[in-house]
């Protein structure tokens, strides 16, 4: 039988629907619905592993799947501290976006790191947490919660909280107070330390690449516009992360060249602007679906 790759994807949550979103914008063509575990992969030799995202680091790590798609709070919780998992970041993805912060009543006095010595810290990441405490020589006694943390300091199991925030309104609600960030998280793409059999090595590769593609792509735009050939050199300086543009001659009697180029950071209005003073006209801008290098 032909090998496939797996791949461990959040079933449901946070992280799924843009997991789910990712993996299409790379060709994949699969469908996920009612209990199933595995989703098969219609027009590539893939299958997804659909399970809880806590679970994913293991997975990857013991074999049960190749690679795995999982919050880098995720990751750092299980590859790094006392399981230290064989697991790897692969890609980071740029998406799903937040940050592992300490936080207390604010009104409260701890405000900051030395504030929490003697004191107990509620979260569902000891094992970074205690290591960050560690390196700073902090002593608090880490109070270990599957869910619902925030509620830790009004129903007095602890006196602070180590949790992930993205747009605060949650610890807000709660009365919380963010003072000191421990990770910055993305999603990101793990494999394990071990080889992979060489056809699912080339499969993972050829993943890889659409992946970077789709990365590339996101912020990138194409650019097209016309200007004097003696201004060439001041607008191509100008147009922001592009290699050397493309110059066509258009053989009007003014001199004037269409100039293309794929542009890898986003063109704001200013850009246009500046271009516009330096004489570019007809200033286009499109999006770019996919790229492949
Ligand atoms: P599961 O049932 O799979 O165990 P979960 O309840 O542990 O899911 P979710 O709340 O779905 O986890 O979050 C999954 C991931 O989404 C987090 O580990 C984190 O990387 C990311 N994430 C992004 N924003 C947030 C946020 N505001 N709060 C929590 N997680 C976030
Ligand atoms: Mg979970």
């Amino acid at each position: 039988m032909p090998s496939r790759l797996r791949i461990a994807v959040q079933k449901k949550g946070r992280l799924a629907d843009e997991s789910f979103v990712m993996l299409k914008k790379c060709g994949l063509n699969f469908s996920v619905r009612g209990d199933g575990l595995l989703s098969r992969v219609k027009n590539l030799p893939i299958d997804l592993l659909l399970v809880r995202d806590d679970d994913i680091p293991n997975f990857v790590a013991s074999g049960a799947s190749d690679i795995g798609l999982v919050g880098e709070n995720v990751f750092a919780e299980e590859a790094t501290g006392a399981k230290s998992l064989d697991v790897k970041i692969l890609r980071r993805l740029g998406f799903s976006r937040c940050n592992l912060c300490l936080a207390a009543d604010k009104n409260d006095n701890i405000q900051n790191l030395n504030s929490l010595n003697n004191k107990k810290i509620a979260t569902s990441y000891p094992g970074i947490l205690a290591t960050y405490l560690k390196a700073r020589n902090i002593d608090a006694t880490c109070v270990e919660m599957k869910g619902a943390v925030e509620l830790a300091p009004r129903i007095n199991v602890a006196d602070a909280i180590c949790d992930l925030v993205s747009s605060g309104a949650t610890l807000e609600a709660n009365g919380l107070k963010a003072f000191e960030t421990i990770l910055e998280s993305e999603a990101v793409l793990i494999g394990s330390g071990r080889k992979l059999a060489a056809e699912k090595q080339s499969i993972c590769e050829r993943l890889l690449s659409r992946i970077d593609g789709v990365i590339r792509s996101k912020d990138s735009k194409y650019i097209m516009l016309n200007a004097p050939e003696r201004q060439i050199e001041a607008i191509s300086k100008i147009l922001p992360g592009s290699d050397a543009p493309t110059i066509i001659p258009l053989g009007t009697d003014d001199d004037l060249v269409a100039m293309q180029a794929v542009c890898t950071e986003n063109i704001f209005w200013e850009t246009l602007e500046a271009l516009k003073d330096k004489g570019a006209r007809s200033i286009l801008v499109l999006p770019i679906e996919k790229m492949m290098n």
